[in-house]
């Protein structure tokens, strides 16, 4: 079958375009991978077991603040919490390296605005831009 000599040309064009887009993905999906590897820990069938675990031989308390309720009466939210974090080399199943924390979701129901755990995360961030 004779080729069209217009065909190779209707190629060239596609091409060139694609590669002027992939410097501009590939971070973009760095980032995905590594959200998603947090996610898969704190999925993981042995993360699951420990927070249940610990839930039953302490209670539903918050190891910060003591709150078992809030205020409007609704059982406090918690979240297990790493004592050490991870990415500072901390244990990730030992129960020594960990603690019930207490959150509160934002007004979206999505963002976490309060509570112990809130606090936490805010000192360890403020601690790491200061490189202590
Ligand atoms: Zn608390």
């Amino acid at each position: 079958m004779a080729r069209k000599a217009g065909s190779a040309t209707q190629w060239r064009i596609p091409l060139m375009k694609l590669r002027t887009l992939a410097p501009k993905v590939r971070p973009m999906r760095a980032k995905v991978e590594v959200k998603k590897q947090t996610d898969d820990f704190y999925r993981s069938a042995e993360w699951i077991a420990l927070r249940k675990q610990v839930r039953a031989e302490r209670g539903r308390i918050c190891e910060g603040c003591g709150k078992t309720y809030e205020d409007d009466g609704s059982p406090v939210d918690l979240i297990l919490d790493h004592i050490i974090e991870r990415r500072d080399g901390g244990a990730d199943f030992d129960p020594r390296n960990v603690q019930q924390l207490c959150t509160r979701a934002g007004g979206n129901g999505r963002g976490r605005i309060g509570g112990c755990h809130n606090r936490k995360t805010a000192s360890e961030k403020q601690r790491r831009l200061q490189g202590r």
